[in-house]
This record gives structure tokens, sequence and C-alpha cells, in this order.
């Protein structure tokens, strides 16, 4: 079994953030993840709200984060959790697809995945116009039309991510007002080829038996588009955790300010957890807290 002072579990901002401070505080940390280090940065093209940086990518971004965690001596491996126990104050065992771990504290940092709709025809048409992902699948709809469905920060900053390679986008919530940050609002002005529909929902994907060639509203209206792409909202990647930690109504991870759980010497930190606002800058504050809660533990054990 491996043994380690901290065990990060994801490496996304929050999770590099935090093996970051732990290591630099002196302490041996593992950081794990299923995926490249990174998390949702790696779908980020560009961030101009991180402090400091006026404009750069996340992929640039993730990159400087785990060579700053790893220049301080965390280890990142890349594997997946299937489980995790306490044993005893300053004793937890992690089960991972590539053996067992022990570590004196845990920093939860697993983030959150895309929700899905519910549409008629969703389901079927992922990978053929049906994305959850502007960055990854919006090239391939150059000069094309699509929609985009949501109202959050998400929605708006992947339309007009979007805005800039394909031909229109429209813009489909269900409410009247956006939910996103007024910044990103003002910024859809900029784009002619941006509409909006408002009050509607999307409930179904329509496709010719190979392709999306459009979506259908409530009210029975037909959009045309050659990809729906949807971006209502977040699920919290909890699952090994349900039965470890506290979770809020909505399954994220509930924390104090100090990023603790309600098991001792356990901490969440990033999307993961329940919090107002979602930010990369949030998420890598949150990191170093839980970071500094861990020395805190492992030093009154
Ligand atoms: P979100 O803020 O939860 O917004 C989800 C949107 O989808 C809402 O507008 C919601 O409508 C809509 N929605 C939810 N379920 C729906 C359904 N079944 N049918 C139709 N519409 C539905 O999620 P998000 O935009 O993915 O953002 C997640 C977090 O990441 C947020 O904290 C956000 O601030 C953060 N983030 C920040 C940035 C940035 O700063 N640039 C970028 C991306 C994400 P209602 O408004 O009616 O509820």
């Amino acid at each position: 079994m491996t043994k380690t002072d901290v065990l990060v579990i994801g490496a996304g901002p929050a999770g590099l953030s935090a093996a970051a401070y732990a290591a630099r505080a002196g302490y041996d940390v593992i950081a794990i993840d299923q995926l490249s280090p990174g998390g949702q940065l790696l779908l980020i093209d560009e961030i101009e709200n991180y402090p400091g940086l006026a404009l750069t990518n996340g992929y640039k971004l993730a990159e400087d984060m785990e060579k700053q965690a790893t220049s301080f001596g965390a280890k990142i491996e890349f594997s997946a959790l299937i489980g995790i126990k306490k044993e005893g104050e300053g004793r937890f065992i992690a089960q991972t697809d590539s053996g067992e771990i022990e570590a004196k504290a845990v920093i939860i940092a697993t983030g959150a995945d895309h929700r899905h709709l519910g549409a008629k025809g969703e389901e079927e048409n992922q990978g053929r116009g049906v994305s959850y992902c502007a960055t990854c699948d919006g090239p391939f709809f150059k000069n094309k039309d699509v929609i985009v469905v949501g109202g959050g920060d998400t929605a708006l900053t992947d339309a007009i991510y979007l805005a800039k390679i394909t031909r229109s986008v429209t813009i489909v919530h269900r409410r009247e007002e956006f939910r996103a940050q007024k910044a990103l609002q003002y910024k859809l002005n900029g784009y002619d080829n941006i509409a909006t529909k408002l009050g509607h929902n999307v409930v179904e994907i329509i496709s010719d038996g190979r392709k999306v060639t459009g979506a259908k509203l409530e009210n029975g209206e037909i959009l045309n588009a050659d990809a729906v792409f949807i971006f209502v909202g977040i699920v919290p990647n909890t699952a090994p955790f349900k039965s470890f930690v506290a979770l809020d109504r909505n399954g994220f991870i509930i924390t104090d300010g100090k990023m603790e759980t309600d098991v001792k010497g356990v901490f969440a930190a990033g999307d993961v957890r329940t919090t107002p606002f979602r930010q990369v800058t949030t998420a890598t504050s949150d990191g170093a807290i839980a970071a500094h809660s861990a020395d805190e533990y492992i030093s009154n054990l």
C-alpha cells in the first residue's frame, strides 16, 4: 500500500492548488485523477477573469498549475477512486484502480459534470450534433448554425466562443432573464450572429437519422440547426462519497469555511462543494484553504 500525508482526489484547479499548497508546506502529497490534470480548465478557450492574467487559455493555465504543484513535490497519478474509508484519526484508506493509498488527510476536489437536458432525442444524438462541450465540438460546426440551450455562465461563455466559429448561434433559455453574470450578458451585444429565444424549452432534438437537423420547442416551433449545445448546469462528482461525507440535496459536499466536511480530516474544494460562486479563482482559493486546514489537522494528530 502507498502511504502519503495528504491525498487529493481530483486534479482540476481546486485539486492542483490544494496539492501545491500542501506540498509547499512540506507534506507528501498524492493527487489522483482519472483524466488529465486540469479538469474543466481543459475545456475553456479564453479566461479573462483569473486575477493577474489579462487573458489566457484554460489548457495553458492547467499546464502551469500542474507544473507548479509538481515543482513543490506533489505527485500526480492517473487513477480512479473506487472507494474510501476512515480507519481512525489520521488514517484514511482509499481504494483506487491502481491499488490502495493510505493518507493522514483527504481533500476531495472531484468537480462536477454536465447535466443533461432530458429532451427527446438527446441521448441518441450525442456525437451526431448534440454536445456538452463547445471547445471540443465547436470547430466541427464552422460556418454552420447552432443552438445553445441554457442561461447560465457556461451557456453564455460558450455561445460567445461558438459565435466566433459558426454562422449563427441561437440561445434558447427557459426563462425571460439570463442567470449568467451581467458582464457576459453585455458581451452578447457585440455579436450580430447571436440571437436569443427566451422563455422557451427545448423538448426534442430532431435529426435525420444520421445527424442533428434542429430542435423542437414546447410550443411546437422548430428551430433548424446543425448542432445543439446543452449547458443546463452541473452535477457534482460525488458518487464515491455518498456514504462517506454529508451532501446537500443536490449532491454537493457540505463544508464549513475551512473547507472541512462533517468528517474530521476530510476537506472538499472547488465545484464539488456547496458554494455560491464557481470560478477558477474560487476553486483555487478553496484548494489553498483546504490544504491549510489539512496542515492544521495533521499537525494536531
Ligand atoms: P448554472 O449556473 O447552474 O446555470 C444553468 C442554466 O441552465 C440556468 O440558466 C438554468 O435555468 C438552465 N437549466 C437548468 N436546468 C434546465 C432544464 N432542465 N431545462 C432548461 N434549462 C435548464 O450552470 P453553469 O452555467 O454550467 O455554471 C456552473 C457554475 O460554473 C456556475 O457557478 C458558474 O458561475 C460557473 N461558471 C463560470 C464561468 C465564468 O465565470 N466565465 C463560466 C462557466 C461556468 P434557470 O436560470 O431558469 O435556472
